[in-house]
């Protein structure tokens, strides 16, 4: 495995603009930049291609945003911004990869969201969230949080072929199960689901049943994307595990997205599955301030 490389960088800006029409929300933070989870059907990898970096870099050279706390307080203390806005921490990068246990930077800045009472959005692959379990608790009671937890198959070895440096199945899910026992409002992304391999209706309704019996508020499913290196990177892992799949993939993925016609069945059972376990309820992820069409 390629040794992970820490580069400290000071930012001006922590906060960014989203403008993707399905988001529920329109700003988004990242505190490290690249991240060390290597998933392979990572899409936040070709957001990284502009600024230069190299294939591979994404995972192995980490930037560690020394001031991010700082900076960040700086633009919530602006008269103009309005505290009412979610902010997806982080939308591009995990706040919990293992450089958090060295820095801490995540910390520091769920601290600046609690002084402001700024509404907050964690999304994270790993059960290290557990350590802020505190500071979430006090913004929770404060302020408008959730927190969103990716698990993306139950399947472990899967899991391990596929999110390689992601804490196990069984650590996420304990991870969910402590945050609500905390009284945090918790979701699942189970995102992405990969056809033909994870895509079954049965393997779909066990995950939505288990996540629900975890008492979580919302359950957001969708199929693999290709964008950037996910095509290469997917066809690398297709030919060591299945390479029977290859010529079916290539139908599905005659552009960056799934086939229509895929999608459109794919989504109705996920949808007719998360309302049958009561999970449906995706308004909870927006500030129960309704500022989901806030600009
Ligand atoms: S945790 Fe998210 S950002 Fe990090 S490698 Fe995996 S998919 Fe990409």
């Amino acid at each position: 495995m390629e040794k992970v490389v820490y580069e400290h960088v000071e930012v001006e800006k922590m906060l960014h603009r989203l403008d993707v029409w399905f988001l529920p929300f329109r700003w988004g933070s990242n505190i490290y930049r690249g991240c060390e989870h290597d998933c392979i059907y990572c899409n936040a990898r070709y957001t990284h291609e502009y600024l230069g970096m190299q294939e591979g870099e994404f995972s192995h050279k980490i930037m560690v945003k020394d001031n991010a706390a700082i900076a960040l307080d700086k633009e919530f203390s602006k008269e103009k911004w309005n505290k009412n806005l979610t902010v997806n921490v982080s939308t591009v990068s995990d706040p919990y990869q293992p450089a958090e246990k060295e820095f801490g930077n995540t910390r520091k800045v769920l601290e600046v969201f609690l002084k402001h009472h700024n509404a907050l959005l964690v999304t994270t692959k790993s059960d290290l969230v557990l350590k802020d379990i505190d500071v979430l608790q006090e913004i929770a009671k404060t302020g408008f949080l959730n927190v969103c937890m990716t698990v993306t198959t139950l399947d472990q070895e899967l899991s391990s072929k596929i999110e390689p440096r992601v804490p196990t199945v069984e650590k996420r899910l304990e991870a969910i199960r402590k945050l609500k026992g905390a009284g945090i409002t918790v979701g699942v992304t189970a995102i992405p689901v990969l056809p033909y391999i994870s895509d079954d209706e049965e393997t779909l309704e066990g995950m939505i049943k288990t996540f629900s019996e975890l008492g979580v508020d919302y359950v957001i499913v969708d199929v693999l994307n290709y964008k950037g290196e996910t095509r290469q990177r997917m066809t690398k892992f297709l030919e060591s595990n299945y390479p029977s799949l290859i010529p079916k993939y290539e139908a599905l993925y005659q552009t960056d997205y799934c086939d229509k016609e895929y999608s459109k069945n794919f989504r109705k059972i996920t949808n007719r599955l998360v309302k049958k376990y009561g999970v449906d309820h995706y308004d909870k992820m927006y500030s129960y301030r309704k500022n989901k069409d806030a600009k």
